[in-house]
């Protein structure tokens, strides 16, 4: 069994005071409200199982009263008549107050999740606030066109002027989950805001406080009561209802493909539009030619960050022969340097799994792998008081039926095959029911860019993987999902086409 020193975590002063405060509301219509049952659920520290907050357990009457908030902000009040820049001035001014209580937010994160503090404090939480500069952006750039048409059944002397409209789509609901909570929920805010839309947010259910304490913030930059509206609790209870919802116009959410599926189900009933992102099985592809130096830290980066709670993972490791074996003993060796601890401890690289629960899950594939014939050569434990961590794992002698290969499994767990020409590596990523991303390390121009091409995945890194930035599309192919977030792309996801035909 592996030994975690789990050291008590270390709060500053605002994540304190902000904690000291619960249990945390729900925020519909400008106010802080508890759920209309009186009903609360514990949050926990992921590492050590004890509650850190509790949180309004809503159900579908709160959902309806956080709809009916977001339909009135959407259609009168002040928001409908804000100009662009009025609402590109206000994002800005999110993502300063975020700057400014950025510690606060890692920390409470980190507390939340589990994730190691530097994984929120240095990629996840700016990121978060650059999403909200990039689409301040954006709000004075939602344009047109005028349309030349052949109509020719004008009266005599009159012309037929044509022009489109981008126009918000109206009552968004955004459904979240907790690998990465503040930055997807960023993704989704900060367009859906500058397209003009309305938001009620379900957060998950295991890492609600920092939307918590975002709208919080938000409220301190202005932002008119009823535009952005939080509903906390579970799935069946929050999440379906909001689905369900016959007055919400769009539904994005991004978790499971098994969720996405119901959520695509639910979205029947009046046609509201959907976009999903989903989950991943990233295939990274290491070419004879590749620079081992950079590739095997960033094919190890690409599995463990986040202890490999992200969708984006590369979890399936395609070595050519010629280096797999250096690939495969070097994996191990960056697996076994990660330090695990909690993850507000700063010696940590790796914290817990968002759960007990979850680590089990995990820990189930690498049994179901070692039965099936594949050989564990480092890692496949669980650990810690709460039974939490599972150690980074690398398995080799992997068949491509395995579940361990085909399903995304969300944890520390990378398997590693051999192959020996390109077509036989295109094959085999591209033999997955997702097509999220993919990562290829090669110094040759031309097997970047043609194995780029047919690689079926929404992103491609090439020697790099999860860089992420603002302006760039992510999302998935295949059962991954559809529409893209970030980028010009994710602005599609909240406006709707309007044709104007006049005869004037
Ligand atoms: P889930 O699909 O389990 O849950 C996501 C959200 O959906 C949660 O808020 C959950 O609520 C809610 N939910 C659950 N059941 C329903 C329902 N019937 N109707 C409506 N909402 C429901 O995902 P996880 O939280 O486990 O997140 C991990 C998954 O997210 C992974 O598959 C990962 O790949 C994917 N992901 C995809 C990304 C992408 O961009 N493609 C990015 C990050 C993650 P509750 O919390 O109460 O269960």
């Amino acid at each position: 069994m592996t030994q975690i020193d789990i050291k008590p975590p270390q709060l500053g002063a605002a994540a304190a005071a902000f904690l000291a405060k619960g249990p945390q509301k729900l925020l519909i219509g400008g106010e802080w409200v508890e759920s209309q049952s009186g009903a609360t659920f514990d949050t926990l520290d992921p590492a050590t199982g004890s509650v850190i907050s509790k949180l309004q357990r809503a159900n579908a009457a709160d959902v309806d009263a956080a709809v009916a908030a977001a339909r009135k902000a959407f259609e009168t009040g002040p928001w409908p008549s804000m100009t662009p820049m009025e609402r590109s001035q206000l994002l800005w001014k999110i993502a300063d107050i975020m700057e400014a209580n950025i510690d606060e937010l890692s920390e409470l994160e980190t507390l939340d999740q589990g994730k190691a503090l530097y994984v929120g404090r240095w990629a996840e939480i700016p990121g978060a606030i650059a999403q909200f500069r990039y689409f301040s952006g954006m709000a004075t750039k939602i344009e047109g066109s005028t349309i030349p048409t052949s109509i020719n059944y004008q009266p005599e002397g009159k012309q037929v002027f044509a022009y489109t409209r981008l126009e918000a789509v109206g009552v968004v609901g955004a459904i979240l989950p907790w690998n990465s909570p503040l930055v997807l929920t960023a993704m989704k805010i900060a367009p859906a805001l500058a397209a003009g839309c309305t938001m009620v947010l379900k957060p998950s259910e295991e890492t609600s406080l920092t939307t918590v304490r975002l709208l919080e913030l938000i409220q301190e930059a202005g932002l008119p009561e009823g535009v952005l509206n939080l509903v906390t609790g579970f799935g069946g209870e929050v999440g379906q209802p909001l689905a369900e919802h016959m007055d919400v116009n769009k539904i994005v959410f991004t978790g499971s493909t098994a969720t996405g599926r119901r959520i695509v189900e639910a979205s029947k009933g009046n046609l509201k539009r959907v976009g999903v992102e989903l989950g991943g099985k990233s295939p990274v592809i290491i070419m004879d030619d590749a620079d081992l130096d950079a590739a095997i830290p960033g094919a190890a980066n690409a599995i463990f960050f986040n202890g490999g709670q992200v969708c984006i993972a590369g979890s399936r490791l395609y070595a050519h022969s010629s280096v797999y074996d250096k690939v495969v003993e070097g994996m191990a060796a960056q697996a076994q340097a990660i330090q695990l601890g909690h993850g507000l401890d700063p010696n940590t690289h790796m914290g817990p799994l968002i759960s007990k629960g979850h680590a089990s899950k995990v820990a189930g594939f690498i049994a179901d792998g070692k039965k099936a014939g594949a050989s564990i050569l480092t890692g496949g434990e669980t650990a810690g008081p709460n039974e939490s961590f599972v150690t980074p794992t690398v398995i080799a002698d992997v068949s491509p039926d395995m579940s361990v290969v085909r399903e995304e499994i969300f944890g520390p767990v990378v398997v590693v095959t051999r192959f020996d020409d390109a077509d036989e590596v295109v094959a085999a990523a591209n033999d997955s029911d997702f097509g999220l991303a993919a990562g290829i390390w090669t110094e040759g121009l031309s097997n970047a860019t043609r194995l780029a091409e047919r690689i079926h995945a929404g992103t491609v890194w090439i020697n790099s993987h999860a860089m992420y930035d603002a302006a760039l599309p992510i999302g998935g192919m295949k059962q991954s999902g559809y529409g893209r977030e970030s980028g010009q792309a994710a602005m599609d996801n909240y406006l709707e086409l309007k044709t104007v035909c006049a005869i004037v």
